[in-house]
């Protein structure tokens, strides 16, 4: 989508630190880390949302989620991780396309 900041990192249109790239998706680091390790993992699909999948998502959400670990261990997070993935205005997504927040690197807390 052209005036989405992520399709536009995805496109290399705008610069990111990118740590992971297959052909379904993009890794790079949040621009304002919450924790030591913050890395957004990003479906090259232009999905808006989680509320806005439908089934031919299917394989996009299957492909990241079995993936995570892997990137978790990549960016030095063997010990454990947290994700997050704030949905619609009620769920404080600020970027309307699809991203997983991947945060560790220092203790936190019970929510
Ligand atoms: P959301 O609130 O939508 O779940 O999270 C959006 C995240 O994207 C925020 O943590 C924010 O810091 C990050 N972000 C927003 N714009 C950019 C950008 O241009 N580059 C990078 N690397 N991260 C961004
Ligand atoms: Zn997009």
């Amino acid at each position: 989508m052209s005036d989405c900041i992520f399709c536009k990192i995805i496109n290399k249109e705008l610069p990111a630190d990118i740590i992971y790239e297959d052909d379904c998706m993009v890794v790079f680091k949040d621009i304002q880390p919450k924790a030591p390790v913050h890395v957004l993992v990003v479906p090259k699909k232009h999905i808006v949302s989680l509320a806005k999948l439908n089934s031919a998502d299917q394989d996009v959400i299957a492909q990241m989620m079995m993936n995570l670990s892997a990137i978790a261990e990549k960016v030095g997070l063997s010990d454990g991780f947290r994700t997050i993935i704030n949905t619609g205005k009620g769920g404080g997504q600020e970027v309307d396309h699809l991203h997983v927040h991947l945060i560790g690197g220092r203790p936190l807390p019970g929510f």
